[in-house]
């Protein structure tokens, strides 16, 4: 009995840390470089390199704060892979969210390399490509075959079936020349999706099994305990909503969830409803599903907007964009009554199967107060199940982390307070402390068979877009507008004689957003008096450059606003030598 208890104790710890296999003494580095994604929601863009090739994993957008007027995305800086441009092989894209997949284009112009990805990734991105005019670039398109690997460089990787809130989602394994690594990229386990294609949790077994190096793994929902529920359980609800409407229904949540789209979708018709998708991206999104044969819903069940009123009103299922109480989307225009075809009526049910983004609440809120008003029934968060999160809570991170049993973890995808939780659970699952780093965008870690230390920081960041021309905003005139938003301006048009060196006229002083209107005059006046001393006390030569003047100006109404009122506006001097 007694060698039986020392045999399954030996097998048992060598099933416990399968990356023992490893050969340690295996030479060679890799690198990896968050350049958005950490410190932050969204935005996700990672570099993995060798000596000698590179690969881009995802390359996604993020989202403004309302400090950055005018900007409606950020895409990341470029100027890291400008450096290693050379070595680099290929962009790998696990999935087609915004935030992984959104900033394609502006790398497009600027640098090309094959791009890998599921057909419905690729076909988003071509959506995007054409909208920018770069269908010529689709020619680097590789559409990938989930369980075939990959040659991308000194990488070979192998694209996993994923379970999330958009379908075609994947993870990644990638062996490298010291040993695999394993990506999870956006998850959650599914047992029960809509699609029936469960997450493909025995290659993370396989691969497991043989030994892992590192995984890297999502953590935006590091802070929920046990399980994230199954998309269908929002089926069921949709069940009940459509049960109890009697009038028209109204069904928002996220463009790119198809699956939840599909489900509003798969209700309406057996309720007899007909269809209408109202929102570009939303018409957009289902058109390209539809096309890839992801979602099978027969034409004859779709009517357009200006249809709708041909129906009775329990004849009709609008599904939109707006969830996120965006201004401009169809669900805010309905509320404000300004949406050319749905007018809101009182016996009209709205779903917002959506919760708000951190950072939406405000509009969410606004939304929601506009649809009371309207006077329709609206089903938010009072039914619990009426939004699920696409993302792994701390009992699918364990089963993750215990499938795959890394040496070493990078969580990722997340806030700081995002990843520090998912080490937490990391540990308790086993991987060894030392053996967690917690990133920022711009580390570079190196990662060998026996260690994991960050070696240097890379320039990494945001750069500004206006989605009305696909332009960038540069750093200097966001700046300038945050400062006439909260500081205000002033103009100052002084003349000078340069004959005599002394005004001519009236200096004119204009301001905005500084002091109110009855007092400007004042305002007015208390500036003209220290242009006046100054043109007074210097001495101005003919040969006066009116740049050199227009400096002094500047820093003397300055220093008098401050003192003054505590404010520092832009500040316009003009000075004309006549
Ligand atoms: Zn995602």
């Amino acid at each position: 009995m007694k060698t039986a208890i020392l045999e399954n104790e030996r097998i048992q710890q060598e099933r416990m840390n399968p990356w023992k296999q490893i050969d340690i003494n295996t030479k060679g580095k890799i690198r990896f470089t968050p350049l958005g994604g950490l410190g932050e929601i969204g935005g996700n863009i990672a570099v993995l390199e060798t000596e000698n090739s590179a690969i881009i994993i995802d390359v996604g957008m993020s989202f403004p704060d309302e400090t950055m007027h005018g900007v409606d995305i950020l895409v990341p800086d470029f100027s890291y892979l400008h450096q290693i441009k050379d070595k680099i092989k290929g962009i790998v894209i696990t999935h087609a969210h915004e935030d992984h997949i959104g900033a394609t284009p502006y790398l497009f112009k600027e640098l090309k390399f094959p791009l890998y990805g599921t057909p419905l990734a690729l076909a988003m991105i071509g959506n995007k490509f054409d909208e920018h005019g770069l269908q010529a670039d689709k020619k680097y398109f590789r559409y990938v075959v989930k369980r075939e690997i990959y040659e991308i460089g000194e990488f070979k990787v192998e694209w996993m079936h994923m379970t999330h809130s958009i379908i075609d989602s994947c993870s990644l394994a990638i062996e490298t020349p010291i040993g695999t690594l394993i990506h999870t990229a956006d998850f959650k386990i599914d047992h029960t999706p809509i699609d029936g294609y469960t997450a493909d949790l025995h290659r993370f077994a396989h691969y497991g099994a043989k030994g892992v190096l590192c995984l890297f793994s999502d953590s935006t929902n590091s802070h929920n305990q046990g399980f994230t529920k199954s998309e269908s359980v929002v089926g069921r609800t949709f069940d009940q909503l459509f049960e109890k409407a009697n009038g028209r229904v109204i069904m928002s949540t996220f463009s790119s969830n198809v699956h939840r789209i599909f489900q509003a979708m798969e209700r309406g018709v057996a309720h007899g409803r007909k269809i209408c998708v109202i929102g570009r991206s939303m018409e957009r999104n289902i058109e390209t599903t539809r096309r890839l044969g992801y979602i099978d819903i027969d034409d004859k069940h779709f009517i357009e907007a200006h249809e709708v009123n041909r129906y009775k009103d329990d004849e009709i299922l609008v599904v939109t964009t707006g969830s996120q109480g965006e201004n401009m989307a169809a669900l805010s225009r309905m509320a404000t009554d300004e949406h050319r075809h749905i007018k809101l009526k009182p016996t009209d049910t709205v779903i917002i199967s959506a919760s708000a983004i951190p950072g939406n609440e405000a509009s969410v809120s606004k939304l929601m107060n506009l649809l009371l008003k309207a006077g329709v029934t609206v089903r938010y968060k009072e039914f619990s199940d009426i939004h699920v999160s696409g993302h792994a809570s701390q009992e699918e991170q364990k089963l993750i982390l215990r499938l795959v049993q890394p040496k070493f973890f990078l969580p990722v995808h997340g806030e700081y307070n995002h990843i520090a939780a998912h080490a937490k659970t990391a540990v308790s699952c086993g991987v060894d402390e030392r053996n967690i780093l917690l990133m920022s965008d711009g580390d570079q870690i190196e990662l060998t068979t026996k260690y994991l230390k960050k070696v240097k920081t890379v320039k990494s960041g945001k750069r500004y877009i206006d989605n009305q021309n696909n332009k960038e905003i540069y750093a200097d005139v966001v700046s300038d507008r945050q400062k006439l938003s909260t500081e205000g301006i002033v103009n100052v048009i002084v003349q000078i004689s340069q004959q005599s060196g002394k005004a001519v006229g009236k200096p004119v002083v204009t301001s905005h957003g500084l002091v109110p209107s009855r007092e400007s005059k004042r305002f007015s006046s208390e500036i003209e008096k220290i242009i006046e001393s100054y043109l007074l006390t210097s001495k101005i030569e003919k040969t006066a450059n009116t740049r050199v003047i227009e400096d002094d100006l500047r820093n003397l109404i300055r220093k008098q606003i401050l003192k003054q009122y505590k404010r520092y506006p832009i500040i316009i001097p003009t000075v004309f030598m006549i």
